[in-house]
Formats: structure tokens, C-alpha cells, sequence
């Protein structure tokens, strides 16, 4: 008997910190909360513990097979293990936005980063712009992460799903068209912020390859157009899928839970 206790209690221990966690970003008003209450009730109640104020612990719904356990079947201790995962809600206003990248900077077992937005607001330019600047801080986070990596296989990706939320609103834009737009605003932010570092007399001193060195460039392809395709090069992929957490046929996030799954 004392072997088994003894397995339990190391069990229920190591689970918590083990589990392996999607981090959940976006600008406020986007739905995060409300992706939170969905999946917190969905969760099978005897597995569901609350860890940390901002991370529930969440199941994959069934008929997904986590990408860790295709080859186990349903009801295998393991499978049914490989289903749980911790979502992490950050906050997405403001100055607590540094909270959320600098998370990313030092990420333990996180498997993913769910950037949600609402694809209704970023129809308009300043919805666009906020989703696209907060998104750009996230990317270059993560792209420094690898280029400033001390291995040489360089650190584990951390791939991007951006959840285009509030497909039920017929004023929302459809995945590929969030995906254009945000290119673009993307494209437009990083410009703004080598200019505003040349404004601010970085260089003034320096030449031009100092100026290189001192902006910080998202992407590759040189001043030509952002594409979330450049991501790769640093070891993140960046994908668009639409779904809706509240109204029209109720919720639709099988989309984004199939890509969780991929992660798992
Ligand atoms: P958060 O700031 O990212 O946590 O966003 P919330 O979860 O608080 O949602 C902001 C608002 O959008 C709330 O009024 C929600 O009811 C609404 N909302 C969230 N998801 C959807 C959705 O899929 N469709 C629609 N129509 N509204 C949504």
C-alpha cells in the first residue's frame, strides 16, 4: 500500500507544474474571459483544479487526440493525460502588457500562444492598429527569444494561433482577410518604430549598419511587406483561424482546439 500512496502523492505533486500550458493574449474586448468561462465549464469537473488565479486547467473536448498521444486510444491513462493542459490568461491593457511578453520570455512548458482578437473590430483602423502593435511586441518577443538563444538547435517553438473571434457578427472579417490586415498593419508598425528610432537620434552618431543593430526588425525580407510566413525562419509558426465563443449557433472553437490539439 505505502508504494501506491506514495505514487499518488507524487502524482497529484507533479502534476500541476507539468501540465503543459497555452498561453492566452490579445487585446482587451477581444473574448478572452469569455474563452475562459467556456472552457472552464467544459473542463470534466473531477480533473478541473484551479492552480493559479489566472490559469484554469482545461480538457481537450473529445474526438481530439493531443499530437503526443495519436498512437494511445481513448482510456488509456496516458491519453487521457496528454488531454490536460493549462490555459493562461494574462492581461491584455495596457502597461501590463510588459507582464504578458515577459512571460514569454522565460515561458515554462508553454506549448503555444492563442493571440485572440476580435475580427469585427479589426474591420477598423484603430482596432487594427491596436491588435497589430500589441501582436507585432509578441512576435519580436519571441523571434528574440530564438535569435538570442545560447544553443545551437536553439530554443523550442513556440508557434502562434491567432483566434479570430466573433465570427457570429457579420461585420467580422474572415480569417484570410484578419490575416492580410494584420500583414500589413504589422508592416506599417515596424516602419513606425525604426522611424521613431531614427528620430530619436540613434542615429546621429552612428552609421547606418549601428542603426541595424539598435532597431529591432520583425521578420526578415528587408523594408518590403510583413508576412507571418517570415515567422518561420525563427522557429514560430503563425496561423488564422476563425471561430466564435458566444452568439450565432452557439459556440464554435473546434478550429482552435484543433490547433491546441496539434500543440499537446
Ligand atoms: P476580454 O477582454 O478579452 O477578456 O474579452 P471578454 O471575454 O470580456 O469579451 C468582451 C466582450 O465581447 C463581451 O461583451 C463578450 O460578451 C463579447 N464576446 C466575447 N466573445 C464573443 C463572440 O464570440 N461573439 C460575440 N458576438 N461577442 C463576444
Amino acid at each position: 500500500v505505502l508504494p501506491v500512496l506514495l505514487h499518488l502523492f507524487i502524482y497529484r505533486r507533479a502534476t500541476p507544474t507539468t501540465l503543459p500550458s497555452l498561453l492566452l493574449l490579445g487585446p482587451s474586448g477581444a473574448g478572452k474571459t469569455a474563452l475562459l468561462t467556456l472552457t472552464e465549464r467544459d473542463a470534466a469537473a473531477p480533473t478541473h483544479t484551479s492552480t493559479a488565479p489566472l490559469a484554469i486547467e482545461a480538457l481537450l473536448p473529445p474526438r481530439l487526440t493531443p499530437a503526443s498521444a495519436h498512437y494511445r486510444s481513448p482510456g488509456d491513462p496516458a491519453y487521457e493525460r496528454a488531454r490536460r493542459f493549462l490555459l493562461v490568461d494574462t492581461p491584455g491593457h495596457g502597461k501590463l502588457r510588459h507582464f504578458a511578453t515577459a512571460q514569454l520570455a522565460s515561458p515554462a512548458n508553454v506549448r503555444g500562444i492563442v493571440f485572440m482578437i476580435d475580427a469585427a473590430s479589426v474591420a477598423d483602423e484603430a482596432g487594427l492598429n491596436e491588435a497589430a502593435e500589441y501582436l507585432h511586441d509578441v512576435l519580436l518577443t519571441l523571434q528574440k527569444r530564438y535569435t538570442g538563444a545560447r544553443t545551437s538547435k536553439g530554443p523550442v517553438e513556440i508557434p502562434v494561433l491567432i483566434a479570430a473571434n466573433k465570427s457570429d457578427l457579420f461585420t467580422a472579417l474572415p480569417p484570410q482577410l484578419v490575416q492580410i490586415n494584420l500583414e500589413k498593419a504589422i508592416t506599417q508598425v515596424r516602419k513606425s518604430k525604426a522611424q521613431g528610432l531614427k528620430d530619436s537620434g540613434v542615429a546621429l552618431a552612428a552609421d547606418d549598419d549601428a542603426l541595424d543593430e539598435e532597431r529591432e526588425w520583425l521578420g526578415e525580407g528587408g523594408d518590403g511587406p510583413f508576412e507571418f510566413r517570415q515567422m518561420e525562419e525563427v522557429g514560430t509558426s503563425v496561423k488564422v483561424r476563425g471561430g466564435n465563443v458566444l452568439g450565432g449557433d452557439g459556440p464554435d472553437v473546434k478550429d482552435w482546439f484543433a490547433w491546441i490539439a496539434q500543440q499537446l
